[in-house]
């Protein structure tokens, strides 16, 4: 019956990390680094908390699919924009590009870069092209993307990138937004732990749409909830292309409570800035620095699969960059997390 299955579903798809219980249960440790998923290892806001218990008991009646009790927090906090709402900023990309692209357009990716974008379009039947980031910056040529996204539907920047941690500058993004044919979707789930302002760019530019995500800064990855700054010309088709109710009220809720506390992000945000600084000064392989709460790691002579396996042998798992087209196989992505995750990983990286 596999027949029946479409093409572009044969092979390939997501790569999700190891588990720290498998890695556990293999090789025996007690405690094991998380460092694969760039989560923030802190628990969620105890407001965040407790205004997810708050809505649990109405989860007999559907969710407001308008989600207003978040676009309120979204406005009062970032102001008076439009909003997209969505299950994860992976939600908001599927549905972004379920909107735009017809079969057989193309969308235009800088990469190495997140993958889902191009499963995404290629679910969609779209046409994907890479646009090859300088392979030791990671930096965009702006001229090449521009011209590549002059015939594209969607073009994506992720900015800073995962897994490479770089951050384009902003003149650059104007620079595409000036030459494109179709919408700029700015991928900015990390843009809280770099020093960069996108936001100024939606004042004038109709073609843009700004992702951004709870998943990381917020701790609530689990709760899937993602959210994007857009033009007000897209808001109506893009409710129309959604799944009915794909935010729902206990992660509407929870998300909504976790603007309401600045200082939960704030904490790991200043984690992050200064264990980033000691990875490069202190592991022995070359690390990138990095606008992100992740670094890329050159591990060479080691693959990135070796090296995964090698730092799980010793209580830290990571991501090997395997898996990311177009980069050379001789990395992992190193997330930050707790200090003695961080010290672990420093001292199990710097003894192989
Ligand atoms: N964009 C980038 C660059 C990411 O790294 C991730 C998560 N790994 C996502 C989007 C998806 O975020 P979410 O958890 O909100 O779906």
């Amino acid at each position: 019956m596999e027949r029946l299955v479409r093409s572009c579903f044969r092979q390939g798809g997501y790569v999700f990390a190891q588990k720290a219980e498998e890695i556990a249960a293999k090789y025996g440790g007690a405690r094991i680094a998380q460092l694969a998923s760039n989560e923030n290892p802190d628990p969620p806001s105890v407001l965040a908390v407790t205004a997810a218990e708050k809505a649990l008991p109405v989860s007999n009646r559907y969710p407001d699919e308008r989600v207003d009790i978040l676009i309120k927090a979204l406005k009062s906090r970032y102001g008076d924009y439009h909003y997209l709402t969505g299950a994860g900023m992976d939600g908001i990309i599927e549905t972004l590009i379920r909107t735009l692209v017809e079969s057989g357009e193309t969308v235009a990716v800088a990469t190495p870069t997140f993958s889902f974008y191009g499963l995404a379009a290629m679910a969609q039947g779209a046409h994907v092209t890479s646009v090859p980031r300088d392979l030791n910056t990671f930096s965009i040529d702006p001229e090449h993307l521009a011209r590549a996204g002059k015939t594209a539907k969607v073009t994506v920047l992720c900015s800073p990138n995962n897994p490479t941690g770089n951050a384009t500058p902003v003149d650059d993004v104007r620079e595409v937004l000036e030459v494109i044919g179709g919408v700029l979707f700015l991928d900015n789930a990390y843009v809280e732990f770099s020093d960069h302002d996108y936001l100024r760019l939606m004042k004038t530019y109709d073609n843009l749409v700004i992702g951004r995500t709870f998943s990381k800064v917020h701790s609530l990855a689990g709760l899937r909830i993602g959210y994007a700054f857009a033009p007000s010309w897209l808001v109506p088709y893009y409710q129309r292309a959604s799944t009915p109710f794909a935010v729902n009220t206990v992660s509407a809720a929870a998300a909504a409570g976790a603007l309401d506390d600045p200082d939960h992000p704030k904490r790991y945000i200043t984690q992050v800035k200064g264990w980033r600084a000691r990875f490069v000064n202190e592991v022995k392989f070359p690390v990138l620095p990095s606008d992100a709460n992740f670094v890329l790691v050159d591990v060479s002579p080691y693959t990135g699969d070796q090296m995964v396996e090698n730092l799980a042998q010793r209580g830290v798992v990571v991501r090997s960059c395997r898996s990311f087209a177009g980069l050379p196989d001789h990395y992992i992505r190193v997330s930050v997390g707790k200090d003695w995750e961080n010290e672990l990983f420093i001292k199990a990286i710097n003894g192989i």
